[in-house]
């Protein structure tokens, strides 16, 4: 059979019996469907993409990645029930996730997660966690240097700065933790704790700018929560939130540019908003599913509407959109660095300078492609001479850089050639200077019983870290896995950790 454009083959789940079963992505009317057949469930079809010509741009970016020399487990050529990581995965681990708790002080109808939710207590000790952090750590050809302590809510545990001093202590150069943020809108001092344990960045539910979404996401309105945190936050000096929206059809995509804008008003502390469009956690209906789901591309016509025009779907590019540049860092540190492999459809982003709360995407004054092709060029130069190849890169940086920006545009006080060379040179604090104005805009859309692409979760770069010595990407541990490894090593609910 001949496939159509912009069509292939992939394998997928029955979202009724969980089995692995043959699946097709394929144009439809300029949108991108998965359908597949199980032969006891039937039929079902899902939008996957929700503008073709975004989904055809991101393709080209698909990067093989070499997969781990120290699997955990073998294939048994039935993914992802054999997880992981196993033989075939096709990425190592950027960002662990490790869920600390599972107890929760909000009961959020969407949620996957909850205590309340399973009946029971899943709590790793420190002993546990240390030896999860480990696994990933020790992760080969390259260990991985970032986690995310999750849940449930992670500030349920109050040894919450305990466990992330030892993720430090063990060389983790970046921490985050996913919070709804009640805690640190309550104590003052508990963001303080949590900067001084080693804690870089806050992971914050944020669902809008109006009490609206919170009603109908979190069962209550969390709004004056969330200001609280920022304020918080920017009283104790702590630069790095990024906001978290569950993006819902027909609830709160009405508020993505103003989330936008609500970021950049904010810039002095908020450093992202990394939308998450629903993954449906149980079943649903199709009517539902038609009117809740929303895409990236999607979001990406959303904003450029809610926005004036100011952001928009060519401002965007793929996670692995990045890779010549991790490349390039790799040759200029002579060492292997990780690798923002993920497949091209699970997530993008783009930056926001923010100056005078205007909204400038990058990709306005810096020509991006021509950027990344110069990355490209320096690395391939470095694989031909290398006794003085920085020296020359240095030079074509300086000459070339300038030719990729149109000053005009560009944001009276950036000076990009600079912050480029600095940066080579290991200078944080020209680092610093740039986050502080910009904002990353990004997406990252999990799968679910409906949408799920074996293609896309072997190339997973986001994995959690189980007790059981297992390392598990994020949307396979979430459909398959996770109630597997919680009542394995869970306690009852009643029982006090
Ligand atoms: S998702 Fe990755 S680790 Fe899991 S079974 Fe598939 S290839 Fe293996
Ligand atoms: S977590 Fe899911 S959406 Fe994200 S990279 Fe992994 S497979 Fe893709």
């Amino acid at each position: 059979m001949k496939l159509k454009k912009m069509t292939y083959k992939t394998k997928s789940l029955c979202p009724e019996c969980h089995k692995t079963i043959d699946a097709v992505v394929e144009e439809k009317d300029n949108k991108i469907f998965i359908k597949k057949t199980c032969k006891e469930h039937g039929d079902f079809e899902d939008l996957y993409y929700g503008d073709a010509k975004v989904f055809e741009r991101f393709l080209k970016d698909k990067y093989d990645n070499t997969g781990l020399e120290n699997p955990n487990t073998l294939s048994t050529n039935n993914c992802p029930h054999d997880c992981g990581l196993c033989n075939n995965h096709k990425s190592p681990t950027i960002l662990g996730i490790i869920d600390v708790t599972n107890r929760c002080n909000q009961r959020c109808p969407v949620c996957f997660a909850n205590s309340e939710a399973c009946g029971y207590v899943y709590e790793p000790s420190l002993d546990q966690l240390r030896k999860m952090l480990r696994n990933l750590t020790n992760e080969k050809p390259v260990g991985c240097n970032a986690v995310m302590f999750s849940g449930g809510e992670p500030t349920m545990r109050k040894d919450l700065p305990d466990i992330i001093r030892m993720a430090k202590q063990m060389g983790f150069l970046y921490i985050l933790i996913a919070t709804n943020g009640i805690k640190i809108s309550k104590d003052l001092s508990y963001i303080t704790s949590l900067k001084n344990a080693g804690l870089d960045t806050v992971y914050l539910q944020f669902d809008g700018v109006t009490e609206e979404p919170y009603h109908t996401i979190r069962g209550f309105n969390a709004l004056p929560t969330k200001l609280k945190v920022i304020e918080n936050c920017r009283q104790m000096n702590f630069k790095q939130i990024v906001l978290v929206p569950t993006l819902i059809g027909g609830v709160n995509d009405k508020e993505a540019g103003d989330i936008v804008k609500f970021a950049v008003k904010n810039a002095d502390v908020v450093r992202g908003v990394n939308f998450q469009p629903l993954s449906f956690a149980g079943r649903v209906d199709n009517k539902d599913l038609k009117k809740m789901r929303i895409t990236q591309p999607d979001l990406m016509h959303l904003l450029e509407k809610q926005t004036e025009g100011q952001i928009g779907p060519d401002d965007f590019y793929s996670v692995p959109f990045v890779v010549p540049l991790n490349l390039f860092l790799e040759r200029w540190h002579n060492k292997r660095l990780g690798r923002l492999s993920c497949h091209p459809a699970c997530g993008s982003a783009t930056y926001i300078y923010a100056e005078d709360e205007k909204i400038t995407p990058i990709t306005k004054f810096v020509d991006v492609n021509g950027f990344f092709d110069l990355m490209k060029q320096l690395t391939e130069d470095e694989e031909k001479n290398h006794s003085i190849w920085k020296v020359k890169a240095i030079a074509k940086i300086i000459k070339e850089i300038p030719e990729l920006v149109d000053k005009a545009k560009m944001p009276k006080s950036m000076n990009i050639t600079k912050l480029i060379i600095n940066f080579l040179k290991g200078d944080a604090k020209a680092m610093e200077i740039f986050a502080e104005k910009s904002v990353m805009i990004g997406a990252m859309h999990f799968m679910d019983r409906y949408n799920f692409d074996c293609q896309r979760v072997q190339s997973c770069i986001v994995h959690y870290s189980t007790p059981d010595d297992r390392i598990i990407p994020f949307c396979s541990y979430n459909y398959i896995h996770r109630p597997i490894v919680e009542k394995k090593f869970s306690k009852p609910l009643n029982i006090e950790s």
